[in-house]
Parts: structure tokens; sequence; C-alpha cells
């Protein structure tokens, strides 16, 4: 199947575990294209690269080996390398969380990870979710999805979901983390995050995992 369906939407929305379950549902491949910027910020955390040196960071990034395997019994449902090396569970951390905006503020970091990106897609078959899956990746996506949810409920998925991976981070801390990285992620001039005219926005506050879902794959068949 060609069917490529893409799935934007701020930190919280409910993104990855939505489009995890539509991808299991459908017998597709689940991309998280967060999972990538992330793994490039963790090495550039642990180099210590400058982070006003764009040239150097386009570097890193286009020398770096980034890999997501497909793990649907993960949390994610990818497991993340780098390099070689397993970074699953490092790439997830309040740190990287932090730091990941200015990385993918970068047009030319940008370019490189598009392009495994389109070439992840090439086959079809596949659920990617993101910030700019609709408007760059994937501009001619069968289907585009928009998700979003209120600031409260995403603070508090986001805030849940560190908590469980043993994080000590107070609501406060993630409530600053998440407002500073959407404004980040708005505000930039390279593939802000906005939603497309042909993009159907589905709400998840309050609502079922698997509502969600059944809407997105009744869309699908349509
Ligand atoms: O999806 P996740 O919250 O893990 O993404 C982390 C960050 O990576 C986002 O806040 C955004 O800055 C960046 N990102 C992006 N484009 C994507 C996916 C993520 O700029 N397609």
């Amino acid at each position: 199947d060609r069917f490529r369906i893409a799935i934007d939407g701020p930190a919280g929305a409910g993104k990855s575990t939505v489009a995890r379950r539509v991808a299991e549902r459908l017998g597709f491949l689940y991309v998280d294209t967060g999972a990538m910027y992330r793994a490039l910020t963790l090495k550039v955390l642990e180099w210590g690269a400058a982070w006003e040196d764009r040239s150097q960071l386009a570097r890193i990034a286009r020398e770096s080996r980034v890999e997501l395997v497909p793990a649907p019994e993960t949390p994610r449902g990818n497991q993340v390398f780098l390099d070689g090396r397993e970074v699953t569970e490092a790439v997830r951390s309040p740190q990287v969380g932090r730091y990941v905006s200015r990385l993918a503020a970068v047009a030319a970091v940008r370019d490189v990870l598009v392009e495994q990106q389109r070439a992840l897609a090439a086959r079809g078959g596949v659920v990617m979710d993101g910030r700019d899956v609709g408007s760059v990746i994937l501009p001619d996506a069968e289907l585009k999805i928009f998700l979003t949810a209120t600031p409260e409920e995403r603070v508090r998925r986001r805030w849940a979901e560190l908590r469980a991976q043993g994080f000590d981070v107070t609501w406060d801390d993630v409530a600053r983390d998440v407002s500073e990285r959407d404004r980040l992620d708005q505000a930039r001039s390279a593939s802000p995050l906005r939603r497309m005219p042909d993009a159907v926005e589905v709400e998840t506050t309050g609502r079922d995992v698997d509502a969600v879902v059944d809407e997105i794959l009744r869309l699908v068949e349509r």
C-alpha cells in the first residue's frame, strides 16, 4: 500500500501514542521524526559542541547515523540508535527536551533529516509524526492530521511520562519547558509548526486513545 499518513502537532498532543496505534492497526510502519532530532541533540550535548555554530551542527547531522527500529511493544514504538548505540531512553531526558528545539531550528540540520525521513516513507504504508510532516516531509501525503490538546492536558501528559521514566521533574518545570518548546517550534523560520490547510484537526483532550484512533481510521477509509 502506498498510503502515507502525516500526523503533526505540538508536544504532548498525543502524537506518538495515536500514531503508533494507527500504524499497528493498519500494519504500517511508524516513524517518530522527533526521536531523530532528539538523537542528534544528545550527540551535540555529549560532544559539548557550540549551539551557535550552525555549520558544526550541520556537520554533526551529516556525519551521524540515526536509525529507528520498529518496536511496537515499547512505550514509544521505535527503538532509537545513534551511531550504532541504543539511545531509546536517553533521548527522552528532560535535558534533551530542553535543547532539541535549538537544533531543530537549524535549516541545514533539517535538510539532512528530511531527506532521511522521505526515504523511510518512500515505500508508503507509513504513519509519520512530527512538526513538519504534512508541510515539508510529505506535502502530498494521502491523509494529514493535526493533533491538538489543551495546554494543561499537554503538560499533564509530558509530566506523567517523565515521572514514569523516573525523572524527578516538577509540574512547573514541565510547564515551562513545554511552553518554551511551543514558542520556539512555532516562531522559527525553518519549517515552523503550523496546521496545513488540508490537515484534519483532531482534538484529543479528555478522549480515549481508541476513540481518536478510530476517528483517524475512518478518515483513512473515506
Ligand atoms: O516529537 P518530539 O516532542 O519528541 O520532538 C522534539 C522536538 O523536535 C520538537 O519540539 C521540535 O523542536 C523538533 N521536531 C521538529 N520536526 C519534527 C519533529 C520534531 O522540529 N518533524
